[in-house]
């Protein structure tokens, strides 16, 4: 509501913001985002917490559900110069068990996760089976800042935010990690992660497939 209509306001005054003025309006516009993010995150949690949240699972195959999602987030990679590639290296039609709005929820998360904490570089999801051919693994691969090996012992707990230089600026709750581990955990999946500071972040999926 406060961001339709201030964006509605810019969008009518846009010849006639001078100095300051458009400054305001793009706070306005930066806070009232962080606090609906902050809002949906916190209900998110509650809804958890509660047992809320709809485990329900069904038979999906995540390419196409992937693909779908990286559709959808081309936008905000196009804002800032970043690649997004869907490497899809099997042709063979594999399946999950899980509930898709969940499926849906983590990978949103993880991926936008990857597009903030990326300045510039490329962001790939990757899809294979393990090498046992029980588990299907989705990794989600970017080249940003990376996390330190002391912050990742930490980065799943809720409220954690790692707090260095390049992130003072950047806005977030530390409860989306929190909520996706628990979702994927939910799911009958794991997820792991492996970074190198500087260099950047792989946060790795795996759920169990379906026997055909
Ligand atoms: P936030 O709302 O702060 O983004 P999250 O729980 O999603 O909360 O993430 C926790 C912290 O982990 C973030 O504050 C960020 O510092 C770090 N982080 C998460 N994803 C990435 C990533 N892909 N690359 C680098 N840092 C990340």
């Amino acid at each position: 509501m406060i961001r339709g209509y201030i964006e509605e306001l810019e969008e009518e005054m846009k010849d006639s913001l001078v100095g300051n003025k458009r400054e305001f309006i793009k706070r306005i516009k930066v806070s009232a985002k962080n606090l609906s993010d902050l809002v949906y995150d916190i209900l998110e949690v509650a809804r958890l917490e509660q047992g809320r949240l709809d485990f329900t699972p069904q038979k999906i195959s995540p390419p196409k559900v992937i693909f779908e999602i990286i559709q959808g987030l081309k936008i905000k990679t196009e804002q800032k110069n970043l690649d997004l590639v869907f490497e899809n290296a099997k042709e063979d039609v594999d399946y999950i068990k899980i509930n898709p709005n969940r499926f849906y929820q983590i990978l949103t998360n993880l991926l936008e996760n990857a597009i903030k904490y990326t300045p510039a570089g490329k962001i790939s999801v990757k899809t294979r089976k393990d090498k046992n051919k029980k588990e299907y693994i989705i990794e989600i691969e970017d080249s940003g800042l990376g996390i330190s090996a002391i912050d990742q012992k930490r980065l799943f707990e809720k409220f954690y935010r790692v707090k260095t230089k390049a992130t003072a600026e950047i806005p977030g709750t530390g409860l989306g990690l929190w909520l996706t581990k628990q979702m994927v955990e939910g799911s009958g999946g794991k997820i792991f992660v492996e970074s190198i500071e500087g260099k950047g972040t792989k946060f790795i999926l795996s759920f169990p497939l379906i026997k055909l």
